[in-house]
């Protein structure tokens, strides 16, 4: 256990800009030494329960003992390096696991730094997917309200429109097809009508659209909105019966959150591309897929 020096409180408050919070007016930031299992030890002596395991990252606690000695092991040997033209026997390994674990019709993996920067890459992967086809018409994204994929730009612009303030970057985001958020429960009935709707802007938008973006099972940053398996089952057929690329971003429901190893598999569909980030590492680095 390493204990820092006393933090210098006035020096972050006037330089350092944290994340979700003002730059001239910030909200106070606790004072941690360190963290193990689920605890968080404050400066001040006390100690906090981390309930959201550090945005749902730290899935295993911290200080975990498997996954420090993998870090050490692999520090000892190199910390990175650059993967263009380069390859080794970590990034195999891991790769293999993730295409063993996830829906079997995913078999190549592409990594990235981000959450977000996965999202990047996965818009991208559905742009030139029909570009490669030559087909020019499908550029925009398709999207429920109350979503959230991240804060980098093209990330930013499939997110609920007013909880990431659009309309500070109107005229710079891309313009996308928002559809109504899911509305019936996880674990209650299916309204039909939900299914009605989204073929609606399916039949409106599909000529444009070069893929539909959703957080599978629960859309989180958008009021822990928990709904039924059923929409995300009719936004699969729709995606296949009018041609639209279906991306599931499971950053946050990944590896196990909400009771299926992958939140996709609660509704028995397999996406185009997936996007996992966050418990990917247990929370111990930033990497994604
Ligand atoms: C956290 C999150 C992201 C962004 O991941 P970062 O690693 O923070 O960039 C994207 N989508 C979902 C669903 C998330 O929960």
């Amino acid at each position: 256990m390493i204990k820092n020096n006393t933090i210098d409180l006035d020096f972050d408050r006037e330089h350092i800009w944290h994340p979700y919070t003002s730059m001239t007016k910030p909200i106070p930031v606790y004072p941690v030494t360190h963290a193990n299992h689920n605890i968080i030890y404050l400066e001040t002596g006390e100690q906090l329960i981390d309930g959201m395991a550090s945005w749902w990252s730290a899935i295993h606690g911290y200080n975990h003992p498997v996954i420090n000695n993998a870090m050490i092991e692999q520090i000892n040997n190199m910390s990175h390096i650059m993967f263009g033209g380069i390859t080794h026997n970590s990034a195999v390994e891991l790769c293999k696991k993730i295409v063993n674990i996830t829906p079997p019709s995913l078999t190549k993996v592409f990594l990235a730094d981000s959450g977000s920067v996965s999202v990047e890459v996965a818009i991208k992967m559905a742009l030139q997917y029909w570009l490669s086809q030559g087909i020019t018409t499908k550029q925009k994204l398709m999207t429920p309200y109350k979503g959230y994929h991240g804060d980098t730009f093209a990330a930013m612009s499939v997110c609920d429109p007013v909880n990431s303030m659009h309309s500070l970057y109107s005229g710079f985001l891309p313009e996308h097809v928002f559809v109504p958020a899911p509305v019936s429960k996880f674990g209650s009935e299916f309204n039909q009508a939900e299914a009605q709707e989204l073929e609606e802007y399916f039949k409106a938008n599909h000529n444009q659209v070069a893929a539909f973006i959703i957080e599978p099972i629960v859309q989180n940053a958008g009021g822990m909105n928990f709904y039924h398996p059923d929409y995300l089952a009719c936004v699969r057929k729709l995606c296949t019966q009018y041609n639209v690329l279906l991306i599931c971003d499971e950053i946050a429901t990944g590896f196990g959150r909400t009771g299926k190893l992958f939140a996709v598999e609660h509704a028995n569909i397999e996406p185009d591309i997936m996007c996992i980030g966050k418990a990917l590492t247990g929370g111990s680095m930033t990497l994604s897929a």
